[in-house]
């Protein structure tokens, strides 16, 4: 696969580092100071929507632009392509709540995850359109993204986030 100038990509945090890093985000001012919009090279939707940039936090921005990146590059730059695949299905990115059954904040609050595919990959789902090898889950991980779909407890194949379990 074309990989375009390697970059220094910051290493992602821990999970339970994240409050001290970038503090509390349901505190006012907090998306104006933590935040940054990417714009994916193709076409992206929710629905009939079209998301032309995806909020998500400064610190994982340079690695979900690489990912992108490397999906365009590797679908030759083609619409198409990227459809067959499912990059152009948005499904989420930031989010204020806490991870459902629990008091942690979901790492969407932090702006370090994004969602795509909901459709196909629903939460808990272990036959998801999103598998180990596909071309998605390639270019999100060799970036530094962990890939929900690996998790045993409770599986998000949806789920790509820049930030490590701990
Ligand atoms: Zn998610």
């Amino acid at each position: 696969m074309a990989v375009a100038a390697e970059l220094a990509l910051p290493k992602p945090p821990l999970q339970s580092q994240c409050l001290k890093l970038f503090g509390n985000p349901s505190e006012k001012g907090w998306g104006a100071k933590n935040l940054e919009y990417v714009s994916p090279p193709f076409a992206m939707k929710m629905g009939d929507i079209t998301i032309s940039r995806v909020k998500i936090n400064k610190l994982a921005a340079p690695a979900l632009r690489a990912a992108f990146n490397d999906i365009w590059e590797a679908c030759g730059k083609n619409q198409a392509a990227v459809a067959r695949v499912h990059a152009d299905r948005f499904s989420g990115d930031w989010v204020v709540r806490p991870i459902r059954g629990g008091s942690t904040p979901s790492m969407h609050s932090f702006a370090l995850a994004i969602d795509l595919d909901a459709g196909s990959n629903p939460l808990g789902a272990l036959e998801t359109f999103f598998m180990p090898g596909s071309l998605v889950v390639k270019c999100f991980e060799q970036r530094g993204f962990i890939w929900g779909g690996r998790w045993k407890g409770r599986r998000d194949a949806m789920h790509f986030q820049y930030v490590r379990v701990g």
